[in-house]
């Protein structure tokens, strides 16, 4: 813990990515306790990022062809205007995370800009090569422990809020640092509670998100009566190493940029003739190309073979994660398999990160604003906690203190959670119902089952509301693909 004297309640930021990070920094000169399971962010998925952060930066782009990439990318189940305001702020939050002493990598005095899928220019900035992410957080971490106004508290599950005549007035921290000692649990009082508590990737077989992804900000907010959005979208990264286990890591997509290719098991390139853009084509078409290849004839292999790229420079992250799982990515293919990696839906917020329950904001992954539509473009969440945390951060070092609320208090609480093997069963209730390729059999089943579950964890009841929306939706639109439509769900 770090920072200075606090006077009266600070606003509680809960996460440390980017998101909370630049809520918090952008808050001052308001106190802010910041807080998080991890100590430094290094828990975030924000941290993973590989690709990095898109701008309309390069000779012929344009704030009008991001936003046409960003819209087409979501099948146009974007709020336009909330994707314009993005888009044009794009370039000023890549001008600030250098004033905050991210270096982002340069051809010469150029910034040196990449493609990935959906993006129909080099657009996407990196720093580091694809230590993108862990670049940016780190940067932002040394600026929030600088700044005099925030107070940082690692270690720290919040699992609980207080509500005063209906406005949030206080969150109860769980410290997780004492493995095996009974969970203390500390009620605080705040200003105002922000939740920039990341997806829900972990809730799946296999993500690419960090363990801490499970929607735990997301149950929260729904257990104090916030309505939520979209939550059927959940975007699968074609490219997880295929490799045993739940957290898998990412094979960038900045590597078919560079001109890798995705094969069949035969050898033959498993995007020919599926889309114009082909292994650059946006990620839900390219995901369930790579689940079919796996459903059908042996899975999908990455052919990074004799790239003209410089693997230390570029793509530091993928060579480490390959070499420590025995493949060469320099001279062998690379096993690869969809994984949950984005969820697009999500606590509804308006432009400002208010939720409807006075005194509660959501930022970041956890949000749903609108600007992702049904299926993310590449690289437009970094820049979506830069540009939405410091919108809101700014908004709220205006703001007036919230009045004193008299009146009896009210707790909510996110509930226990589900032992290790009714945990392990929901994955795959949820990674099998609610993967890139959907069927009304399978999502029935798994609601049956899950129903069944939600009373024993808080994780279940989530997901309960995940597939249920999933349910309501009959036909495919972005990453909620169907096999066939679905009869309506009277649910
Ligand atoms: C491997 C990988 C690569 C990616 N690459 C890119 C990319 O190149 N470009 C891009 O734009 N996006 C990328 N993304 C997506 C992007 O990283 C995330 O969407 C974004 O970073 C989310 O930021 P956030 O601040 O909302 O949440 P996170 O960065 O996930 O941070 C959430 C924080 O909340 C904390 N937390 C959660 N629940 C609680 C709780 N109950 N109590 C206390 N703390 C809690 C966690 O400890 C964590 O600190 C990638 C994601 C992954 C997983």
């Amino acid at each position: 813990m770090r920072g200075g004297s606090v006077a009266g309640p600070p606003l509680l930021v809960v996460g440390c990515g980017v998101a909370g990070l630049c809520t918090a920094l952008a808050a001052a000169p308001r106190p802010v306790l910041l807080v998080g399971r991890g100590c430094r962010g290094e828990d975030s998925a924000s941290a993973l990022a590989q690709g990095g952060i898109a701008a309309a930066l390069g000779t012929g782009d344009s704030v009008a062809a991001h936003v046409a990439d960003t819209l087409a990318a979501g099948a146009w189940h974007n709020d336009p205007g909330r994707v314009q305001l993005l888009a044009e702020a794009a370039p000023g939050a890549v001008a600030w995370l250098e004033a905050q002493g991210v270096a982002f990598d340069r051809l010469g005095p150029a910034l040196r800009l990449a493609r990935e899928g959906g993006h129909r220019c080099a657009r996407v900035l990196h720093a580091g090569g694809d230590a993108s992410g862990a670049r940016i957080v780190a940067a932002l971490v040394d600026a929030a422990q600088r700044a005099p106004h925030i107070r940082w508290r690692g270690g720290v599950d919040v699992h609980g809020l207080q509500l005063r005549s209906g406005c949030v007035t206080g969150a109860c921290l769980r410290g997780v640092d004492d493995e095996g000692a009974a969970p203390v649990d500390e009620w605080v009082e705040a200003a105002g509670v922000v939740l920039a508590t990341g997806g829900i990737g972990a809730l799946f077989a296999r993500t690419t998100n960090p363990e801490g992804a499970d929607g735990a900000g997301l149950a929260l907010a729904m257990a104090a009566g916030a309505a939520v959005a979209d939550l059927e979208f959940v975007q699968f990264h074609p490219t997880a190493l295929d490799v045993p286990g739940h957290s898998l890591p990412l094979v960038t997509e900045a590597l078919r940029g560079a001109g890798a290719r995705l094969l069949d098991a035969s050898g033959r390139p498993l995007m020919a003739g599926r889309h114009p853009q082909g292994d650059l084509a946006p990620r839900d078409v390219v995901a369930r190309a790579v689940w079919q290849a796996g459903q059908e004839d042996g899975g999908a292999r990455l052919d990074a073979r004799g790239l003209d790229i410089e693997w230390a420079r570029d793509f530091p992250t993928v060579l480490a994660h390959c070499l420590g799982h025995g493949i060469d990515p320099r001279t062998e293919l690379v096993p690869v398999v969809p994984a949950a990696h984005f969820h697009m839906g999500g606590v509804a917020t308006d432009a400002l990160g208010r939720t409807g329950v006075p005194g509660l904001h959501a930022v970041g992954e956890v949000a749903c604003t609108g600007v992702h539509g049904a299926n993310r473009l590449a690289s437009n969440s970094l820049l979506e906690g830069v540009v939405s945390g410091r919108r809101l951060g700014a908004c709220l070092a205006k703001a007036a203190p919230p009045p004193v609320r008299a009146g009896a208090s009210r707790r909510v609480l996110r509930g226990p959670g589900l032992d290790a093997a009714g945990l392990a069963h929901l994955r795959r209730l949820l990674s099998e119902a609610g993967g890139p390729v959907r069927t009304a059999a399978a999502l029935e089943a798994a609601l049956a089952e899950t129903r069944a579950l939600a009373g024993a964890g808080w994780q279940a009841e989530l997901a309960v509301g995940i597939l249920e929306a999933a349910r309501r939706r009959p036909r495919s639109l972005g990453t909620h693909w169907l096999h066939e439509p679905l009869a309506l769900a009277r649910t």
